[in-house]
């Protein structure tokens, strides 16, 4: 029998784990309405750890990788309520001085253009030494020496003479194989990848998948990555939580969420996969779009696009529940817990959303 035990977010927080976010709420507040873009999310990551987050645009993947890496701007901000915790330390109380510290040699992003981490005046080489500076202290010929290793890491032919090319004579793949050397010579133990993949084709998508892998089997680098595209996330990702409307719905080891999904998001995702689809002539979509949340939930945000919403679902927030007896797997669905009846679920569901940390709570 499944546990009906909400499992909120706080179901794995790892004593190992390397970075600990609990009620992550990130606001953008115009003159008429607070945007809520993430809205009380959790997750921990462990070292060696691929924590994948999935979910289409608009969904509020890229806001939470800019919130945990401190950058996010006017009129964003994140509540007080929130806490990130980097390797021990509460990186939302941080100065801005401190929390540059942490960025970088702690905490790493990739983006998905990777000219927007490369500045195009440098050479590749400069950029990489000055990060070897910084984050390092290696000045000098030895700066120069562990650049060009690292270009090898990334498997950039060539590497002595590419250290003085500049972004514009790289192509894209290169690009963000550069951006993933100049990471690297942060040396950081938590690696984010927002859609780092996407502008790429599938060879060179691959072949980056296969990159970071190698690099995290020989750091014991702890990744967050980030992509609206299930194929990749199959690929790479340990665990994935799946992201809608600033709410994770659905959170399960991968191999367990493609056999098993139970969010009618999640299943929705999974059909629109080419070629998973019965009628291949077809491509199965989720009609409609991603909502813009600017209340606190009290109903299913998915609610206007499922295709077994009922009454209920528009008048009760789903909160999470356990799905599997023998995997750590939890989704926000008044369909749960199984076993038992719609009146008795949705009660639950009600029963549980005030002390729910995934989306309801208050400012
Ligand atoms: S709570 Fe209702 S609307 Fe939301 S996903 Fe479940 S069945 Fe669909």
């Amino acid at each position: 029998m499944q546990s009906t035990t909400p499992t909120a977010d706080d179901d794995d927080p790892r004593d190992e784990s390397i970075l600990s976010i609990r009620n992550l709420q990130t606001v953008f507040r115009t003159d008429h309405e607070h945007i809520r873009a993430v809205d009380g999310i959790s997750l921990s990551i462990s070292p060696g750890e691929t924590l994948g987050i999935v979910g289409e645009s608009g969904s509020g993947k890229s806001v939470t990788a800019r919130s945990i890496m401190g950058l996010v701007d006017a009129p964003g901000e994140v509540l007080p309520e929130s806490s990130i915790v980097f390797d021990g330390t509460e990186l939302t109380e941080l100065s801005a001085d401190q929390y540059q510290e942490v960025r970088g040699s702690g905490v790493g992003m990739i983006f998905q253009d990777p000219l927007k981490s490369l500045n195009p005046v440098y050479t590749v080489g400069n950029q990489i030494r000055e990060a070897l500076r910084i984050n390092r202290g290696i000045t000098g010929q030895e700066a120069t020496d562990v650049a060009i290793d690292l270009l090898e890491d990334v498997a950039i032919p060539d590497p002595e003479r590419r250290l003085d090319e500049y972004p514009n004579e790289f192509s894209g793949g290169m690009r963000q194989r550069a951006v993933i050397a100049m990471m690297l010579a942060c040396d950081p133990d938590v690696l984010i990848c927002d859609e780092p993949t996407t502008a790429l084709d599938v060879t060179i998508q691959a072949q980056i998948v296969e990159l970071l892998q190698d690099i995290q089997a020989e750091r014991d680098l702890a990744i967050l990555f980030i992509t609206h595209d299930m194929g990749v996330i199959a690929e790479i990702s340990d665990r994935v939580n799946v992201m809608y409307a600033g709410e994770f719905v659905e959170k399960a080891p991968v191999e367990e969420l493609f056999a098993n999904p139970k969010h009618p998001y999640t299943q929705g995702l999974l059909d629109a996969i080419p070629g998973t689809s019965v009628d291949d002539e077809r491509l199965n979509t989720i009609e409609g779009d991603v909502p813009t949340p600017n209340q606190p939930a009290t109903d299913c945000r998915f609610a206007p696009r499922c295709p077994k919403a009922f009454e209920d679902c528009t008048e009760v927030h789903p909160t999470h529940v356990s799905v599997s007896d023998t995997h750590d797997h939890s989704t926000a669905c008044l369909l749960y817990p199984e076993g038992k009846s719609r009146t008795e679920r949705v009660e639950h569901h009600r029963s549980q959303a005030p002390a729910d940390t995934q989306g309801g709570a208050q400012e």
